[in-house]
């Protein structure tokens, strides 16, 4: 594990990596829809040391309630709920009341318990696998479903929190919103993303509710700096504060969420106060691996299905780590230079790894309460007898495109079987898969967590619900709804009619990327890392890359997180625009490899814990955040 007191990447190496963030100021507007958010700049970031506690989340304001609930002596779970409230009112594109998230929390005491919480969506109990299948039969496009009451699924984020923090707060519930609610209330200033992101949204303003609140008079978004206050979200959070979740959930609240969904003029959704008051989030095994990273081992733990996200990241490093050219810098003592790390043979075996990893989640990841793991486990995904034979599939020449594996027990009745009967699902075709928010936080005791949080698309489903809008006009505002129900494959079955094990079913929860990510050391039983990114898909090739750049390489958090995105969903070969000499991008192709060069606009955060020079002892926090986004780590 490296730390800030460590030798980072050699300052060669520095240079060629920060090489393309001067030329990277300009806003792109993007076409593929494998993209999450808009880029808006690259904004060079320090790196952050504390002593005590740390938290990171995606916007100044957030962290800053977060910190300022640490220092009060409050718990990380305390200081999450803090920093959600004020995301949803200052960036309220990527998370909110109105969406889902997953929080994985370990507890501060050694060898303490890890637990994972989810706070996923769920499809309202009228659902049908058809939901997205338009008049024609087909598929509808991502906007067409998105936009509306359609993709709305049952809210989670609120209950989860709630259950995590009857668990493990400290400070009183209600403390916990005085932040957002003297925001929402005195207003708060629209940052540069929020504006840029509002300026080129095109059905944002077809809501009235969300016109009225993001917009002025001529329809033009509020300039950066313009004080936006809120008084009707400030009024729910008031409700919720004093009378918890079920103010969300019944009664008046949850009245405006359901007929917001079931009164869209065009594209009307299912949602019912009933799934609204049903709705209970769930704890969950962690999903933990071993890393080795010699002479060390880590766990990497993670959330299991309904998210992808740790399957997937166990999968890819478990192939890499059967597969990197013995040359290549794969230990902690060697830091790489940076022809090394750029070198087409390193990204060509990533590559490879993703799309053997990206075949088996479309084959078997789906909410594990309606789909059972291959196998009869989870683990058998990431079974490192299997890992190594995938590994194998890989040659000099790029696959293109890879097909699921047979996890172990599985392929063990091949004899005399069938096995292809064993592959009862058919797999899910790509999808695009956008509004996310990650947030990192370590407290005074060690309560390390890691959330992730969204609403999906950028501005979710483009519905804002005001609750206040007829009784109180003066209460302007209100909160965005998800489109979560869009990460279901909208297609059913494949064109055999053999199922797809993420199809929509009424309850079921949709299969997530989102990866919030502690890391173990073993022999401490302490949490040495927090991480995690928003990104739709590439959330998992983000994680993983700060991952291999902080374990294998010795960055820091923020050296990890500037290093240059890449990633395959089984598809083309993807990298981060303007990141990579054109000699590593020809190289690649030489390889075989289908190469899009696109903005991979991460979010990541994280937060390490460091040790002081020569020793072993934990002195501190290192914490990094995405110069991709306007993310800081704050703490004492
Ligand atoms: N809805 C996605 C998921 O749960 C996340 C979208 C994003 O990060 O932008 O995996």
């Amino acid at each position: 594990m490296t730390t800030f007191t460590k030798i980072g990447y050699s300052a060669a190496f520095a240079a060629v990596l920060l090489a393309g963030c001067a030329t990277n100021q300009q806003q792109f507007t993007y076409t593929a829809p494998i993209l999450p958010e808009a880029a808006s700049g690259f904004t060079a970031k320090p790196g952050w040391v504390t002593k005590k506690f740390a938290v990171a989340a995606a916007n100044p304001l957030a962290t800053d309630a977060g910190y300022q609930i640490l220092k009060a002596g409050g718990s990380a779970v305390d200081a999450a709920v803090a920093v959600q409230m004020v995301l949803g009112l200052v960036e309220p594109q990527s998370s909110g009341i109105g969406g889902g998230a997953f929080l994985l929390h370990q507890d501060g005491k050694l060898n303490g318990k890890m637990e994972a919480f989810d706070g996923r969506e769920t499809a309202p109990a009228a659902a049908t696998e058809s939901l997205f299948i338009g008049k024609d039969g087909k598929p509808m496009s991502f906007t067409e479903a998105q936009v509306g009451g359609r993709s709305v699924g049952v809210p989670g984020t609120v209950r989860m929190l709630e259950m995590a923090h009857k668990q493990h707060g400290k400070l009183p519930w209600a403390a916990l919103f005085q932040p957002a609610i003297a925001l929402a209330e005195g207003g708060f200033k629209v940052s540069p993303r929020l504006n840029t992101l509002l300026a080129a949204e095109k059905n944002l303003k077809n809501d009235p509710v969300a016109a009225a609140y993001f917009y002025d008079a001529t329809g033009a978004a509020w300039p950066v700096g313009h004080v936006l206050k809120n008084p009707a979200y400030a009024a729910v959070l008031r409700q919720i504060a004093a009378k918890g979740s079920k103010a969300l959930h019944e009664g008046d609240i949850a009245q405006s969420i359901v007929n917001k969904v079931r009164n869209h003029p065009t594209n009307a959704g299912q949602l019912s106060l009933q799934d609204l008051a049903n709705y209970a989030p769930k704890k969950r095994e962690p999903l933990c691996f071993d890393y080795k990273v010699d002479p060390e081992t880590y766990q990497i733990c993670g959330m299991p299905p309904p998210s992808s996200g740790a399957i997937a990241i166990g999968q890819i490093l478990g192939i890499l780590n059967n597969t990197v050219a013995p040359q290549l810098p794969l230990d902690s003592a060697t830091a790489p230079t940076a022809a090394e790390f750029l070198s087409p043979d390193w990204l060509h075996l990533y590559l490879e790894a993703s799309r053997l990893t990206f075949a088996d989640r479309a084959q078997y990841v789906a909410d594990p309460d309606f789909v059972a793991p291959p196998a009869g486990s989870w683990q058998e995904m990431l079974n490192p007898v299997y890992l190594e034979k995938r590994a194998k599939l890989i040659g000099e020449k790029s696959m293109k495109t890879a097909t699921a594996g047979i996890p172990l027990p599985y392929d063990a009745m091949k004899v005399g079987v069938n096995f292809n009967q064993t592959l009862k699902y058919a797999p899910m075709p790509d999808q695009p898969e956008y509004g996310t928010s990650h947030i990192s936080i370590i407290d005074a005791a060690g309560n390390a967590l890691a959330m992730t949080t969204t609403i999906e698309a950028a501005f979710g489903s483009m519905q804002m619900v005001n609750p206040f809008s007829t009784a109180n006009p003066t209460l302007s505002g209100g909160f965005l709804l998800n489109n979560e129900l869009t990460d279901f494959s909208f297609a059913p079955t494949d064109a055999a009619g053999k199922p797809i094990a993420n199809r929509v079913e009424p309850g079921k929860r949709p299969r997530s990327s989102m990866s919030p990510t502690l890391v173990i050391d073993k022999t401490t039983g302490q949490v040495i890392m927090s991480a995690g990114s928003p990104g739709g898909a590439l959330i998992i090739h983000f994680t993983a890359k700060t991952l291999i750049g902080m374990l294998n390489w010795n960055m820091n958090a923020q050296e990890a997180i500037n290093l240059p995105n890449f990633g395959s969903l089984n598809g083309p070969s993807i990298l981060e625009a303007k990141r990579f000499p054109a000699s590593v991008v020809e190289a690649l192709k030489a390889k075989g490899h289908e190469i899009r060069e696109i903005e991979m606009t991460s979010g990541l955060q994280a937060i390490e814990r460091t040790t002081a020079p020569n020793s072993t002892s934990y002195n501190g926090f290192f914490g990094g955040a995405d110069p991709r986004r306007e993310g800081i780590v704050l703490g004492d």
